[in-house]
């Protein structure tokens, strides 16, 4: 099983990962949680630029993305991939559907989509769990919890990837499994509802 969390900044998809890591775990299965920007030396390259480290341009943002998904996918010791193998069960925190939404705030979305295929074509997610927020509570809940403001995170430019990721899933509806909450609700009801829907697919 393979589950990928989406939303824009805010919106507690960290939060929902580790709940619904207990709850898999209580249920007897293993569990891997993982997230993009990944860890990886090409992570740190996209997270370098996201605070203003390094510059570049979007086009070489998409294609960072794009090779740090294919290697969190492929990577030998602990890839997306090898970990399904060994039987766990993973959860992502970002998957494409974040490229699609935020790098199409810039480019072309067919542009993004297309950049991405290679390694979209590799692994679809059994289910993508949208946390939908309002730009206004993410701005909200960013000031209350983080020191750095990173490089989308104004009220116009979250704006803007929200609507990046209802014409994502729009578009997407026929060829992937989406799943939309809402957001704006104390963790544990999101966490219950997110359960209850992926027993019911998953059973
Ligand atoms: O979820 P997290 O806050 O760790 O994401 C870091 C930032 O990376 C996001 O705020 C977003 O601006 C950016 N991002 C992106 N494209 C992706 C994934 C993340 O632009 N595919």
């Amino acid at each position: 099983l393979f589950i990928a969390f989406e939303g824009i900044d805010g919106s507690g998809k960290s939060t929902q990962v580790k709940l619904l890591k207990d709850k898999l775990e209580q249920a007897g299965l293993k569990v891997y949680t993982t997230c993009e920007p990944t860890e990886s030396p090409i992570g740190k390259i996209i997270r370098d630029i996201f605070t203003h480290k390094m510059e570049a341009d979007h086009r070489v943002i998409a294609g960072l993305f794009v090779a740090d998904r294919l290697d969190h996918l492929l990577n030998k010791t602990n890839g997306i991939i090898k970990m399904l193998e060994e039987g766990y069960t993973v959860i992502t925190d970002r998957y494409y559907f974040s490229s699609y939404a935020y790098q199409s705030t810039h480019m072309d979305l067919n542009w993004v989509i297309q950049a991405n295929s290679l390694s979209a074509n590799l692994l679809k997610p059994d289910v993508n769990v949208f946390i939908d927020i309002t730009p206004e509570q993410s701005m909200e809940r960013l000031k209350k919890g983080r020191t750095s403001i990173e490089l989308y995170e104004t009220l116009e430019n979250l704006q803007n990837v929200r609507n990046k990721y209802f014409e994502v899933m729009e578009l997407l509806q026929s060829v992937e499994e989406i799943f939309k909450t809402n957001g704006n609700r104390d963790a544990e009801t999101i966490s219950n509802e997110i359960w209850n829907n992926l027993e019911r697919r998953f059973n």
